[in-house]
């Protein structure tokens, strides 16, 4: 995850005559094929998925489509789980205005993904209902695939290269020491439970409330610096395609990334999704909810002679933060004369502060309508709305006057996730 201001300048590091030579040759190309499956054993109930394909950008237009695939972990309760299945989507789609391009509208994704993420948390805790979700968010469109993460339920992606690239992000407390900076600079406490006799058991958790991550949508009943704020990545697969998997932590907790992707390969979707489980729950016995989906990404004639792929131009078009996760054994020397990787990576964004996440750098003037909330796109009158900047501790980048802009609501919920509410507030509110 990164904490600096990791915007990627993706469109303004590529040569025009790169982005005019792919014009003519690879975006070209046919959408790819999408197949997908699923499979799950349940135990407590708290795992759902949505599969949806055939997602239409502009509504009653259906040449111009996306599939989503998202998975659902709930804990203390299906309730979070269940309301954030049935509306994310919708929040997602609100935040993202109609006029687009296509092109455009994949680049306002990842800030829209942050309004839909906070927007749903925001509404679950206003019905005043306990539980929480993890949410692992993929949304394919082509070649592009764009996941949104909170929680440990993780994302692979198993590029056609043989590659493996994790998607998501880890939440979970005992694992990242960032975001266990993070709670305790808002006001958390971070510890293992404590049996009474000095002894301390189980994994990091935060307290109040005893949660072991440290971001999900709902659990209004742990303090409000359990943020919605998803971890986004949006990668471009090469037109050889590739292989997603996302599951729960019932699965990650028996299975590596690589062995999840070892086990299946060569699999239809549905045979692999249920492999990855059967070796999950034989690996660790059915300890917990434990669910699969996978999605095969795949050209659209197979028969066609293979596309070579793109040259490396320029630095920064493929990002060595993709490291090959299982190369461990092989020497500097084999890397140095293997292919390069041809899973391009667009953009990537971990930091839980909204400032940081709804900014518009990108050249889009109409990604927020000038009156209406970049989270929850209500409409507010002039001088109504709240500058995202607003109290930032670094007046060098100060824009108060500037967009986006927070209405009221928005701007306490922001508020409260940095721990600039007192605890005494969100009791009351509560
Ligand atoms: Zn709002």
């Amino acid at each position: 995850m990164s904490t600096n201001n990791g915007h990627h300048h993706h469109h303004q590091m590529v040569p025009l005559a790169v982005l005019l030579k792919r014009e003519l040759t690879s975006e070209k190309i046919e959408k790819p094929e999408i197949i997908h499956g699923q499979a799950g054993h349940s135990k407590k109930g708290e795992d759902f998925t949505l599969l949806k394909t055939e997602c239409q950008r502009v509504p009653g237009d259906g040449t111009t489509t996306f599939s989503v695939f998202a998975l659902f972990d709930g804990h203390n309760g299906a309730a979070a789980a269940i309301y954030t299945r049935e509306n994310l989507l919708n929040n997602i789609v609100g935040a993202i205005p109609s006029d687009l391009s296509r092109d455009e509208w994949l680049a306002a994704l990842p800030r829209a993904l942050v309004a839909g993420f906070v927007k749903t948390d925001k509404d679950f805790q206003e019905k005043a209902q306990t539980s929480g979700t993890t949410v692992t968010f993929a949304i394919v469109d082509g070649w592009v695939i764009t996941v949104a993460s909170v929680g440990d339920s993780r994302c692979v992606l198993e590029s056609a290269e043989g590659s493996v690239y994790s998607l998501s992000a880890d939440h979970r407390l005992e694992e990242n020491e960032e975001e266990r900076e993070r709670i305790t600079a808002s006001g958390g406490e971070v510890g293992r439970l404590n049996t009474g006799g000095g002894a301390e058991i189980g994994p990091l958790r935060c307290w109040p409330g005893g949660l072991c991550l440290s971001r999900s949508i709902g659990d209004m009943d742990v303090g409000e610096f359990i943020v919605p704020v998803p971890y986004v990545k949006q990668v471009k697969l090469s037109t050889a395609g590739g292989r997603l998997i996302l599951s729960s932590d019932g699965v990650w907790d028996a299975l590596s990334s690589e062995a999840a992707v070892n086990c299946c390969r060569g699999m239809p979707p549905n045979t692999a999704a249920a492999q990855i489980v059967k070796e999950a729950v034989q690996f660790k016995g059915l300890r917990d909810d434990t669910t699969c989906i996978v999605v095969d990404i795949i050209p659209p004639d197979k028969l066609d002679p293979p596309v070579p792929p793109p040259k490396k131009q320029g630095k920064g078009v493929f990002k060595s933060i993709f490291r090959k996760k299982s190369s461990e054994s092989s020497s500097t020397i084999d890397r140095e004369f293997s292919e390069p990787d041809v899973v391009e990576e667009i953009f990537e964004e971990g930091s839980a502060m909204l400032a940081e996440r709804l900014d518009t750098e990108y050249p889009l003037c109409n990604m927020f309508k000038l009156f209406m909330c970049a989270v929850c796109q209500v409409e507010m009158k002039p001088k109504e709305g709240i500058s995202v900047h607003a109290g930032s501790s670094n007046p060098g980048k100060l824009r108060p006057w500037n967009g986006p802009f927070l209405c009221i609501s928005c701007q306490a919920k922001k508020e409260a996730m940095e721990g600039k509410r007192g605890i005494s507030t969100f009791l009351e509110k509560i």
